[in-house]
C-alpha cells in the first residue's frame, strides 16, 4: 500500500514532543520509485531528545554516537529516498560518506586480493618461496635470555596463507626442534607487507644456536632455510684507530631528580664557568615565545555556593555530554554530599541512603560510570549532581549514556570539591550555558604583566529596561547586561562580546570572543566578579619572558678543526629523563677529564656541543603545570576555535614535525594540520624559533657530522628514513648500503654501552630507519639534519620496556625517579658511545678494501656477483668499460637488512670499481675525479 508521503512529512526534530507518536521510517512509509541501494550519511543532531526522536523513527544506524561542535553525529544506513525523508522531517542529513561505487570498489579489491594470494601461493607451490632472514639474534637482558627474528617471503608477501614456521635447536649440538617451534607474525604496516617476525623479544633459554625457518602453504613446505642465531649486543668492540676500549674508572651519577629547563641551564652555566678551557656557552639566537600566557576567563556552566556558607563564591563546573545542559538561570538546592552506604559511599555507585528530595548531590569520581551516579541521584530526587574530580586540575567532561536522565550534572575539580566538601550542607546552585550563552575573554598584556589582576563581572542590573553597559574602575571590567521590561536579562553572548570589544577601556585591556566561533545568540548568565588568570603554576624562579635556550660546547679545541657532535634532548616536554642524559654526560666529560684517560682523549678528539632542553617553556610547563605536555607553548589557534581556556592544555607546536624535510606540508605521514594535535606541525616548516635554533647551530659549525636526537620512551636507535607518503609508503630515499651498514656497525657500539650500565638490551627489532621500525613522524629534526647537512643523524628512545618475567612493562614519560636515574645513567652510557663512534669516525685513515664475489675467470652460465668488504662502505661500479666516479651505479640492499642487491653478468663484462667508507677513505686512494685508473677491475666472461 502506498502511502502518500507528504502526509508524513512532519518536522520531527525541533518540534514533536515526546508524547507524539514518531513515525516510523520502512518500505511503506517512504515507497521508492525504482530499485534503490542504501548508502551510509551523516546525519546531526542538537541533543538526546532528538536522537531518540531519530532512533524512534527505527532507522538503521551504525552502532556509534559522536559528540561534535554542532552537537550529536550518528550515520545512518538509508536509501536516497529515506534521506530525503529524514530531511523533509527535519534532520540534518550530510552529504553520503560511502556510496554503492565505494562498496563496489571494496568489493573489487577484496576479489583483486584473493587472486594474488592465490597466483602467489601456485606460483611457491610451483617454484618455491624466496625467503631472506633479515635477523635471526639472541640476546640477554638483565639475565634473561631471549632471540628475536625478522624473515621476508616473497609468497608471504601477497598471501597470508603462507605460514612462516621457526624451529629452534637447543644449543650446539642438539637437533633443530629441540628447543621449540612457532610461527611468525605476519607484519603489515600502512597496507604494506613488511616481513614476518617475532613482535617481540621472545625468553629463549637454552639458548638455540641455529634456526630453520620453513615456508608453508596448506601444509607444504614451499620454502627452507636455516641461519644460526648471533649475540646481539655480545660485548665485543671493533678495532682500530680510537677504538672503545674499557673506560677505567669513571665518575658518574651527576643528577639526583628531574629538572626544569631553568635548573637544566644554570647547570650547564656552572659547568662551563667552572671548566672555562674545556667548555662555553652558546646562546641559541632565536628566543622563545616564554613560559607565559594571557590571562583568561570563560563563562560557561559553574556552581555557586551562597553565604554565609565558608565555601561561599564561584567554581568552575562541566557539563556533561549526556542529560541535560544545566539551566542558564541555575538549579538551587542544598548541596549536599551524597551517601550510599557501601564500599567508598561518597561515590554514588549504589542508591543513595537519606537524600534531601531537591539538593544538589555531591558525589565523588570513580568507581562506576557517570552515568550511574547521576541516575542514582535522580532517583533519590536530586535536582542536580556535581561530581567532584579525583585528579586535581580542571575538570573533564563527563561522558556516557544515560537516555532516562532528565537533571543536569556538572564536573568541578578536585581542588574546588575539597574546599566545598568541607562545609556541607550548603545552599547553592548549578549554572550552565549551552555554546550559545558563553563568552571567553583574554587579557591584551601577558598574565604575569597584569592581566592575572584583570576581573570581569556580568552584572544583572536587578531593574527592568536597563541598557548592556561597560564600565571599567582601574583593572576591574563591569559589564552591566541588559534588562527588559519585566527585569529579566536579554544581553546575548555576542552582545556582551561586541560591547566589551567597542568600548575604548575595556577593549585596551581585555579581548571578548563567543564560544569557538558560535554566533553567540543565547542569553547571557549573569556572573560576579572574576578573576582572570594565565592559569601558570610555575614558582616566581621560572621567568615568564622569551627563554634563550643554551648549548653547552665542550672540547680543548672548539675552533672548528675537530669533527663536531650534536647531542640535543627534550623536543618533547614531557620526557624528562632527556635532559638528565645530556647532563649527566656533560657533566661526566669535564669531571673525568683529568682523571680518565679514555674521556681526555674525547674531549681533545671532538667538538661536542649539548642542549640539555631545546623546548624550555614546554619543560616548564611539563614539571609545574600539565606533566603531559608534549610540544612548546605557542597557541596558534585562532579565536573562532580552541583558544579558550578549556583549550590550554591543547595548545602547542610539535618542535620534531616542525622541520623542512618530508613534513606534513609536503604530504608526508605523522604529523597534522590541526593547532590541537599533539602531532601539530606548526602553522610552517621552522615557524617555531626552538626549531630554528637547531638550525642556526648546525649550519653555523660545518664541523657538525655527527648528531642524536634523544627522546623517551621505549628504547629505541634510528636513523632516516623517518617520515613516508601514504598510500604508498614512499617518499624519503632509504640511506646507502654503505651509510646504513656503517650505522648498524655504530649500533652495536653505543647500544652496547647501555647495556653495560646495568644489562639492558635495546631489542634488535627497534634499530633500524625511524620509519620502519617505530612510525612515520614527518618533519622530525633527524630528517632535516641528515637529508640537508649529511649529518649522520640518530634519535634514541630512551627508556626500555622491563621484562616482569611473563611480558613486556613499558616504563612511561615520567617514570619514578628511581627508574629514571637509571635511564639517564645508561644512555648517559650510550652518549659516550656515541662519542666514541664519532672519535673511531675522525681518526679513521684505513683505506677499505673490497674484492668482487665470485671473482674474475670465465663462467659458463650467467653469474650474480657481489662484493665483498673489509668494512662498511658504498660501492660504485661500472660494466661499460667506463671510469668509475660518484655519479656511476651505486652497489645498493636487496631490502632492508637483506643484504646487497647482486649484478647479474650475462655477457663477458668488465666490472670496475671502487669502495668508499662512511669516513670518505675510498680503496686504493683512487680519485673518482681525477685521472689515475687505480680503481679495482674485473673481467667477468660468459661463455655460451
Ligand atoms: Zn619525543
Amino acid at each position: 500500500m502506498a502511502v502518500p508521503v507528504a502526509l508524513l512529512v512532519v518536522p520531527l526534530a525541533m518540534h514533536v514532543t515526546a508524547n507524539e507518536p514518531v513515525p516510523e521510517l520502512n518500505a511503506e512509509t517512504v515507497p521508492s520509485d525504482g530499485f534503490e541501494l542504501p548508502e551510509i550519511v551523516p546525519i546531526t543532531v542538537d541533543d538526546r531528545t532528538a536522537l531518540d526522536q531519530l532512533v524512534a523513527t527505527g532507522v538503521d544506524l551504525a552502532e556509534k554516537v559522536d559528540e561534535t561542535d554542532d552537537g550529536l553525529r550518528v550515520e545512518a544506513i538509508v536509501t536516497p529516498s529515506e534521506q530525503q525523508w529524514l530531511t523533509d522531517a527535519g534532520f540534518a542529513v550530510g552529504e553520503p560518506v560511502l556510496t554503492e561505487e565505494d562498496f563496489a570498489e571494496l568489493q573489487a579489491e577484496r576479489e583483486d586480493t584473493v587472486a594474488e594470494s592465490e597466483v602467489a601461493e601456485e606460483a611457491a607451490l610451483d617454484v618455491g618461496d624466496d625467503l631472506r632472514v633479515q635477523r635471526a639474534a639472541w640476546f640477554e637482558n638483565i639475565g634473561e635470555t631471549f632471540i628475536q627474528v625478522e624473515v621476508w617471503s616473497e609468497a608471504g608477501s601477497s598471501s597470508a596463507n603462507v605460514l612462516l614456521e621457526v624451529s629452534l635447536d637447543a644449543g650446539p649440538g642438539t637437533p633443530i626442534g629441540a628447543g621449540g617451534t612457532f610461527n611468525l607474525s605476519r607484519f603489515v604496516d600502512a597496507g604494506h607487507y613488511m616481513y614476518h617476525r617475532t613482535s617481540t623479544p621472545m625468553p629463549a633459554d637454552p639458548v638455540p644456536s641455529r634456526m630453520r625457518v620453513r615456508s608453508l602453504v596448506d601444509g607444504h613446505v614451499v620454502g627452507q632455510v636455516e641461519r644460526p642465531l648471533t649475540e646481539f649486543l655480545d660485548g665485543q668492540y671493533p678495532s682500530g684507530r680510537g677504538a672503545p676500549r674499557e673506560w677505567g674508572y669513571l665518575a658518574t651519577g651527576f643528577v639526583d631528580h628531574y629538572v626544569d629547563a631553568t635548573e637544566a641551564t644554570a647547570k650547564i652555566e656552572s659547568l662551563a664557568a667552572e671548566f672555562p678551557d674545556l667548555a662555553e656557552i652558546i646562546e641559541l639566537p632565536h628566543q622563545t615565545n616564554g613560559y607565559r600566557r594571557p590571562a583568561q576567563a570563560l563563562f560557561a556552566e559553574k556552581i555557586v555556593v551562597d553565604a554565609p556558607s565558608a565555601a561561599a563564591g564561584e567554581y568552575e563546573a562541566v557539563a556533561a555530554n549526556f542529560g541535560r545542559h544545566p539551566a542558564v538561570q541555575g538549579i538551587a538546592g542544598e548541596l549536599t554530599l551524597a551517601v550510599d552506604g557501601t564500599g567508598d559511599p561518597a561515590d554514588g555507585c549504589e542508591p543513595l541512603v537519606g537524600f534531601p528530595a531537591g539538593g544538589i548531590a555531591v558525589v565523588d569520581r570513580g568507581t562506576c560510570n557517570y552515568a550511574v551516579k547521576v541516575l542514582n541521584a535522580q532517583a533519590a530526587g536530586a535536582g542536580a549532581v556535581v561530581v567532584v574530580n579525583n585528579v586535581p586540575g580542571d575538570p573533564v567532561t563527563m561522558t556516557g549514556s544515560a537516555p532516562a536522565n532528565t537533571i543536569p550534572s556538572v564536573m568541578i575539580s578536585m581542588e574546588a570539591g575539597g574546599v566545598v566538601k568541607a562545609v556541607l550542607p550548603a545552599s547553592g546552585r548549578v549554572h550552565g550555558a549551552p555554546n550559545e550563552h558563553r563568552v571567553g575573554v583574554d587579557s591584551r598584556t601577558w598574565g604575569h604583566e597584569g592581566g592575572n589582576d584583570l576581573s570581569v563581572e556580568l552584572a544583572d542590573p536587578g531593574a527592568a529596561d536597563r541598557p548592556l553597559t561597560v564600565d571599567v574602575d582601574g583593572d576591574a571590567v563591569r559589564v552591566q547586561l541588559a534588562t527588559d521590561a519585566a527585569g529579566a536579562v536579554r544581553s546575548t553572548a555576542a552582545e556582551v562580546v561586541a560591547a566589551l570589544n567597542a568600548h575604548p577601556e575595556a577593549s585596551e585591556l581585555v579581548r571578548a570572543y563567543t564560544w569557538r566561533g558560535d554566533e553567540g545568540t543565547g542569553v547571557v548568565a549573569p556572573a560576579q566578579r572574576r578573576m582572570l588568570t594565565d592559569n601558570l603554576s610555575a614558582p616566581d624562579t621560572v621567568s615568564r619572558d622569551p627563554f634563550t635556550v643554551k648549548a653547552i660546547r665542550i672540547g680543548t679545541d672548539r675552533d672548528g678543526s675537530q669533527t663536531g657532535v650534536l647531542l640535543y634532548s627534550q623536543e618533547h616536554a614531557r620526557e624528562w629523563v632527556t635532559p638528565l642524559v645530556a647532563l649527566e654526560t656533560a657533566e661526566r666529560l669535564l669531571r673525568n677529564y683529568r682523571s680518565n684517560p679514555f674521556i681526555r682523549q674525547l674531549v681533545r678528539n671532538l667538538d661536542i656541543f649539548i642542549i640539555p632542553t631545546v623546548n624550555p617553556d614546554g619543560t616548564h610547563y611539563s614539571i609545574h603545570d600539565f606533566t603531559l605536555q608534549r610540544r612548546n607553548m605557542t597557541n596558534h589557534c585562532a579565536v573562532t576555535g580552541a583558544s579558550d581556556l578549556r583549550a590550554r592544555n591543547g595548545w602547542g607546536v610539535d618542535l620534531n614535525r616542525n622541520f623542512r624535510v618530508g613534513n606534513w606540508e609536503q604530504g608526508f605521514s605523522g604529523a597534522s594540520g590541526s593547532c590541537t594535535s599533539d602531532v601539530y606541525s606548526g602553522p610552517t616548516p621552522l615557524s617555531e624559533p626552538e626549531a630554528q635554533n637547531e638550525i642556526w647551530l648546525v649550519e653555523n659549525n660545518p664541523n657538525i657530522r655527527f648528531a642524536m636526537n634523544t627522546h623517551t620512551h621505549g628504547g629505541y636507535f634510528m636513523w632516516s628514513p623517518g617520515a613516508y607518503r601514504l598510500p604508498t609508503r614512499d617518499g624519503l630515499e632509504r640511506p646507502s648500503y654503505g651509510v646504513e651498514s656503517y650505522f648498524y656497525e655504530a649500533s652495536d657500539v653505543i647500544l652496547n654501552r647501555i647495556k653495560e650500565h646495568r644489562g639492558t638490551s635495546v631489542w634488535p627489532s627497534r634499530v633500524g630507519p625511524i620509519s620502519d621500525v617505530l612510525y612515520s613522524a614527518a618533519g622530525n629534526s633527524a630528517d632535516d639534519h641528515f637529508y640537508n647537512n649529511g649529518i649522520f643523524a640518530w634519535s634514541f628512545e630512551a627508556g626500555s620496556p622491563t621484562w616482569t618475567g611473563s611480558g613486556w612493562s613499558d616504563v612511561g614519560f615520567t617514570p619514578p625517579y628511581e627508574e629514571g636515574h637509571e635511564e639517564a645513567m645508561e644512555f648517559s652510557h650510550g652518549w659516550l658511545g656515541i662519542l666514541e663512534v664519532a672519535q673511531m669516525h675522525s681518526l679513521d685513515n684505513v683505506l677499505p678494501r673490497s674484492t668482487i664475489e665470485p671473482g674474475r675467470g670465465s663462467y659458463d652460465a650467467p653469474v650474480d656477483v657481489t662484493f665483498e668488504l673489509s668494512e662498511p662502505s658504498d660501492v660504485y661500479y661500472t660494466l661499460d668499460g667506463s671510469r668509475p666516479t660518484f655519479d656511476s651505479p651505486r652497489m645498493e640492499f636487496t631490502g632492508p637488512r637483506q643484504g646487497q642487491e647482486p649484478i647479474t653478468i650475462d655477457e663477458t663484462t668488465t666490472v670496475k670499481w671502487f669502495a668508499v667508507d662512511a669516513a670518505g677513505n675510498i680503496q686504493n686512494n683512487y680519485q673518482p675525479g681525477g685521472t689515475r685508473d687505480n680503481y679495482q677491475r674485473a673481467v667477468i666472461r660468459v661463455t655460451d
